[in-house]
């Protein structure tokens, strides 16, 4: 099963993604971490993508078409791939047909996670990780269970990334709404398009997913 996630910036993608890791031995691929991972190690990629991700605007198609293909490459055809932050564009959109039919994958289901902008500003503002094991966290939505002490490795450092401010999310929105959101027809042309109020609570976003998944059709 290979399946998208969807959502502008903060809507939850990441949270559930890593969800469906534990409960059904899914991969993660997220652009964002693994831009961020290069960025961190300062490869090539990393250096031409830094100030573009700290803006909030888009890195190139050529960019992270190749780094999903790259991913893919390190995986076994049965483990099931959840995308998350990709596609954004309908250029990556096509880039990803050809990426999976390549590799003898589908696309099973692409999963919209609606969101109000509003909250979006609230959600990212507090978002923070583990430094150690990159759990993920809020300040009011989900704090460590002891205060400073991440829940999964017992780690004390977190951290917050350097494009979660009110300004860079308002450009993240918009480039979400002129690029993102436009792929959607793309797919509800196959019939594959789910949609997941994102509004409720985590566990509930969960529980609809999963019926998802579990319904065979979208
Ligand atoms: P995305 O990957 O779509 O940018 P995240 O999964 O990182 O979004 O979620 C953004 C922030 O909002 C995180 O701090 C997360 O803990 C919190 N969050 C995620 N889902 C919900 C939800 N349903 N209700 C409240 N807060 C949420
Ligand atoms: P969020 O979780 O808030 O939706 P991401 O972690 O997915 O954000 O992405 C962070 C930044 O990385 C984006 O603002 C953009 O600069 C870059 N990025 C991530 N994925 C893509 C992509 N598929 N295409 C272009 N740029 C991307
Ligand atoms: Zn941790």
């Amino acid at each position: 099963m290979n399946i998208i996630l969807l959502g502008p910036p903060g809507a939850g993608k990441g949270t559930q993604a890593t969800l469906l890791v534990e409960s059904r031995g899914m991969v993660q691929l997220s652009t964002g971490d693994m831009l961020r991972a290069a960025v961190k190690a300062g490869t090539p990629i990393g250096l031409k993508a830094k100030a573009v991700m700290e803006a909030g605007e888009l890195v190139s198609d050529e960019i992270v078409s190749g780094i999903i293909g790259e991913a893919l490459d390190a995986l076994p055809l049965e483990t099931g791939v959840i995308f998350d932050g990709y596609p954004r564009t309908e250029a990556q959109a096509h880039s990803l047909d050809i990426i999976l039919s390549e590799r003898d994958r589908t696309l099973d289901h692409v999963i919209e996670l609606e969101v109000d902008e509003d909250a979006l500003v609230e959600r990212i503002t507090g978002r923070f990780t583990c430094a150690t094991c990159g759990a993920g966290y809020h300040d009011k939505f989900k704090q460590p269970k002891v205060e400073g002490e991440c829940d999964k490795c017992h780690g004390h450092d977190f951290k917050r990334r350097p494009d979660d401010n009110e300004a860079t999310v308002r450009t993240r929105m918009a480039e979400y709404r002129a690029k993102t959101a436009p792929i959607l027809p793309i797919y509800e042309a196959r019939g594959i398009v789910s949609r997941v109020d994102g509004m409720s609570e985590m566990n509930e976003v969960t529980v609809a997913i999963a019926a998802i998944l579990d319904g065979g059709s979208a």
